[in-house]
């Protein structure tokens, strides 16, 4: 018996609704065309969620040529139609936040009361942000040759191919959404075959809310497979891509085949600098935040500190009773669970792997260390929040991304010192500088290889600054201006208004 197209399901909290299964292709959810299914896995609990359709060559392939479709139409319409329609979507989040924030905490993990509902927030921030800029996209007319009229426009690409991950599988599908469709794009999106219940619940929003068939289309799949055919397919002419370093490596392979337009959002070890005249309070919180906040399933995570050796081991000391008290452990649904489990079996034993190899590796263990196996606990995938204390640069806990509650911790005596570590990984994404001095903070800015530098915070993401890495952090960026302008390309016009050749 093959699956149906839907479930219901009663979530922890109480609260009801249907779950599609299907792929989401010009606003209707059918089957794929092999009928195989995946199943959706509880990190609390180990227990199924539920079993979704996967997309193949032939589901991808009908999925584009919607879109394709779609796009003769839908370029047409205005800016202020589009920006109408995103609107609708943030009012839809914003009425079923809490649903929305449940659903997003069964699917992956995230504590839903500290985490989840936050990230429906950001969806809904990024929705109405995106809303206002689709009718204010412009080009330029320029002014060399009196006789030349020459102006450039706009235009969408047409058919995008969008790629995410599953720690923030709204908030990502939300970032690559918005400025897509505001620039007047048509996608098909791949979810994580990790978290893909969320994100087939929010696709019946689009169609609900007014969007023509064929202009949102989400499939559930595998990377191999689903992920490859898209990036593959020679109607997508552009490729948006949040995950590890390695697949952003192979993407961008991959999209060389007809030479499409590449972002990638990948990997990262984010350093986090505290000198001797930093405010030590803000210093922890900011540091416990950046890399405990989504069990430290963030690309941005700062996961490495560096402290300046005076206030090293006083820093050490406040930032474990910091974590130890604010940061607890917890099933999705308890009211106090800050830190939930990590997403999957597999990323749970590759974290685990790598508290092994640091151990080995001879860092000081000040917290943590270990898997979190108290009551309940034992049947998920939790790690327990751990600070390693004396890292050596050639650790591979030092260099290497855990993705987890993990932070690494060394210490330093001059500034240049500090730039010299905080930049000797293949990374390049965030950074952090706790200090006073605003000029020395401003130079170490400017000596940070990093897309992304927060001064006095950590991973103080909005969706006005663009974010995204350098290095093997990623190409382009995302949010803000920068995002939109990623979803654009320019056509220049030039009219001869003379008679000469
Ligand atoms: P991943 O690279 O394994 O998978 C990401 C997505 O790519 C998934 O949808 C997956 O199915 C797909 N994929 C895998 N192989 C593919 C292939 N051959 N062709 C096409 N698609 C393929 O990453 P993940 O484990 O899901 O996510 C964790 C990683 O994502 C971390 O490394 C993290 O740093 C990174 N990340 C980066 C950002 C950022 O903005 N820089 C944000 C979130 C996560």
């Amino acid at each position: 018996m093959s699956l149906p197209l839907s479930f219901e399901v009663t979530l922890p909290d109480g609260k009801k609704y249907e779950q599609p299964t299907g792929l989401f292709i010009n606003n209707e959810f059918v089957k794929s065309k092999s009928g195989k299914t995946i199943e959706s896995i509880n990190p609390a609990t180990s227990e199924v969620n539920g079993s979704v359709y996967v997309a193949e060559e032939e589901d991808v392939d009908i999925a584009v040529e919607a879109a394709s479709k779609a796009f003769k139409e839908w370029k047409k319409m205005t800016g202020v139609d589009r920006g109408n329609l995103l609107h609708k979507v943030a009012d839809v989040f914003q009425e079923q936040r809490d649903l929305l924030g449940s659903i997003e905490a069964w699917d992956s993990g995230k504590a839903k009361h500290t985490n989840a509902v936050f990230d429906i927030d950001e969806c809904i921030s990024v929705f109405r942000y995106y809303a206002g800029w689709a009718d204010k996209i412009s080009g330029k007319v320029i002014q060399n040759d009196p006789a030349k009229l020459a102006y450039t426009v706009h235009e969408p690409f047409g058919v995008c191919g969008q790629i995410i991950p599953w720690n923030y599988p709204l908030a990502m599908a939300a970032w690559k959404l918005a400025p897509a469709l505001a620039a007047g794009n048509v996608l098909v999106l791949k979810s994580s075959e990790i978290t893909p219940l969320s994100i087939l619940y929010v696709a019946k929003i689009f169609k609900d809310v007014g969007f023509p068939p064929g202009v949102v289309n989400i499939l559930s799949g595998l990377g191999a497979v689903c992920g490859k055919a898209l990036v593959l397919h020679p109607k997508v002419n552009k490729v948006a891509f949040t995950g590890s370093t390695v697949t952003g490596k192979l993407i961008q392979e991959l999209a060389a085949s007809n030479l499409k337009a590449v972002t990638l959002e990948c990997g990262g070890k984010s350093p986090l600098i505290v000198r001797e005249d930093a405010d030590l309070e803000q210093a922890v919180k900011w540091a416990a935040f950046g890399i405990m906040g989504n069990q430290g399933q963030v690309c941005s995570a700062t996961s490495r500190l560096y402290v300046h050796e005076k206030i090293y081991e006083e820093f050490l000391e406040k930032l474990a009773q910091h974590v130890k008290e604010e940061y607890k452990q917890g099933t999705m649904f308890q009211e106090e669970a800050v830190v939930g489990p990590s997403v999957s079996k597999q990323q749970f034993e590759k974290v685990l792997s790598y508290i092994d190899i640091g151990k080995k590796e001879g860092a000081r263990v000040v917290l943590g260390g270990d898997k979190n196996d108290e009551g309940q606990l034992a049947k998920g995938f939790f790690v327990k929040p751990t600070i390693f204390a004396d890292v050596k640069p050639t650790m591979k806990i030092v260099n290497e991304e855990i993705f987890g509650p993990v932070v690494v911790c060394g210490k330093f005596s001059t500034d240049e010192e500090a730039i010299k570590y905080a930049n000797q990984t293949e990374y390049g994404l965030g950074s952090s500088i706790f200090t006073k001095d605003i000029t020395a903070a401003h130079a170490m800015a400017s000596d940070l290889e990093a897309g992304m530098v927060w001064i006095n915070s950590s991973n103080d993401v909005g969706v006005h600054t663009p974010f995204g890495g350098v290095k093997m952090s990623g190409v382009g960026r995302e949010l803000g201006e920068y995002g939109l302008n990623m979803y654009t390309q320019a056509k220049a016009i030039t009219v001869n208004l003379g008679t000469t050749l």
